[in-house]
């Protein structure tokens, strides 16, 4: 497994691996990997010959008041991880490498980036999309595989990658769980043995929350489903963030056009903000 650190070597190894016919597949991560992160390398896997991981715990997506010092990083556990799941190279540039001291460009999506995640993070989004624009930029993919558990992440991406016609098929892989429901997360290792036991409140909810919607079409459902995921949360001692049912692609009301009906949840459980979210087919 080869591992690169600048956008030179990891441009022109790319441009090699095109060169002689074959196609790149890239997950971008910020590292300290999980199944979460190495179901998307599966992913990725079905889709491309050569897969490519970015390890690289983005700046400009963190607020200053946010956890990027603290963030968990374990490099050498990282590769052993990807090069037992058959990644062909890792790409984990410095911050330097990414950003220009005076760096003043960036790449902002102007509407599913409100809402949801960013009435509490509201650069984040910006962060986001310009970094993954400069990681396809080093990486040269062909296709990238993102995690249905950032949803509005993959609908913000869908859409840049759309707006402006990058030449990258995006594929979104479904949200993996720890045995006990708990969404997978590098952030979880913040939560106290307590604080974790209460978070199953969150994956709790968000499945009696599916069965209801599925099971009943009263216009006022949605309410009651919302009100439902708030008190089991807050029973368990967890603070709400939102709680949001709309749809998948669009981030907005569901409509007859909706295919998919995204119930999405982001709590605190101490000084740990989770999120989940379950995916209802409209039918
Ligand atoms: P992160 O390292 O948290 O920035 O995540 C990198 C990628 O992994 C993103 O596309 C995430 O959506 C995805 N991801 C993180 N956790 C999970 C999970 N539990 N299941 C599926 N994908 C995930």
């Amino acid at each position: 497994m080869k591992i690169f650190n600048t956008i030179d070597e990891m441009q022109q190894f790319s441009r090699q691996q095109r060169r002689d016919g074959k196609t790149i597949g890239v997950v971008p991560t910020m590292g300290y990997l999980h199944a979460g992160h190495l179901s998307l390398v599966e992913t990725a896997k079905n889709h491309a010959d050569l897969i490519v991981v970015t390890i690289f715990v983005n700046p400009t997506q963190f607020a200053p008041n946010e956890d990027l010092e603290s963030y968990p990083r374990d490099f050498a556990r990282d590769c052993q991880l990807c090069e037992t799941h058959g990644v062909t190279a890792i790409f984990a540039p410095e911050p330097e490498e990414m950003y220009a001291a005076d760096s003043t460009t960036w790449v902002k999506e102007e509407e599913l980036s409100q809402g949801l995640c960013a009435k509490s993070r509201p650069e984040h989004f910006r962060g986001v999309t310009t970094v993954v624009a400069k990681l396809f930029n080093a990486v040269l993919p062909d296709i990238a595989v993102f995690g249905q558990k950032d949803a509005q992440q993959a609908a913000v991406i869908c859409r840049m990658v759309r707006d402006l016609n990058f030449p990258v098929k995006i594929i979104i892989s479904p949200l993996i769980r720890e045995p006990d429901g708990l969404a997978m997360s590098s952030r979880n290792r913040y939560l106290s043995d307590h604080e974790r036991q209460q978070a199953l409140s969150i994956s709790q909810s968000l499945t009696r929350a599916k069965h209801n919607l599925s099971a009943v079409s009263r216009p006022d459902s949605s309410e009651n489903i919302v009100e439902d995921i708030r008190t089991t949360i807050e029973a368990a001692g967890g603070i709400i963030d939102y709680i949001e049912i709309i749809d998948n692609e669009t981030l907005g009301a569901v409509s007859d056009k909706t295919a998919e009906i995204l119930i999405a949840v982001a709590a605190f459980f101490g000084k740990t903000r989770l999120l989940d979210n379950i995916l209802v087919k409209n039918n």
